[in-house]
């Protein structure tokens, strides 16, 4: 298993990133945001980019295919309220959602990317979203973002709270 840097700068090296942070083995960047019984919420593992949230699943599973009848149900709802708060908390008004089945060494994840100004250079469309995160990895890596990130966590968490 090959270790990766986290947004906040730790290198860790997980068998599963999912089931770790639901196990509360590791704390994702900016600390967990809400979780209800089947998901999580959190920022992004690895990349420094505020307001990219992501829904894991507390179960080791690829696929909305094997979600059971409890996550289903569980699911909507959790996802709707996360993109509200993302509007209602962080002004986000355009956000690209992305589930891949493919990950190694993750497990059943949706990423809720978020469109922000300082992208547009880059681009503004589903094929830029691996430049624009490769661009805030090397740009945003910083002590001031993970403390901004922490803040925007804190003020989702009052209001999932
Ligand atoms: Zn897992």
């Amino acid at each position: 298993m090959e270790p990766i840097i986290a947004a906040d700068g730790r290198e860790v090296a997980l068998e599963c990133i999912g089931c770790a942070i639901s196990k509360k083995e590791v704390d994702p960047p900016g600390g967990m945001i809400a979780e209800t019984d089947y998901f999580t919420l959190a920022n992004d593992f690895e990349y420094p980019i505020k307001g990219f949230l992501i829904i894991g699943s507390k179960r080791h599973f690829q696929s909305v295919a094997d979600f059971t009848s409890e996550e289903s149900a569980d699911f909507s709802s959790f996802l709707i309220k996360t993109r509200k708060a993302m509007r209602d908390v962080l002004g986000i008004q355009q956000v690209t959602i992305i589930q891949e089945e493919k990950s190694k060494d993750s497990h059943f994840h949706v990423w809720m990317f978020p469109w922000h100004e300082w992208m547009k250079e880059i681009g503004s469309d589903i094929v830029s979203i691996r430049a624009i995160m490769q661009y805030a990895k090397e740009h945003y890596s910083t002590k001031e973002m993970t403390e901004e990130m922490a803040a925007e966590s804190q003020k989702l968490r009052e209001y999932f709270s």
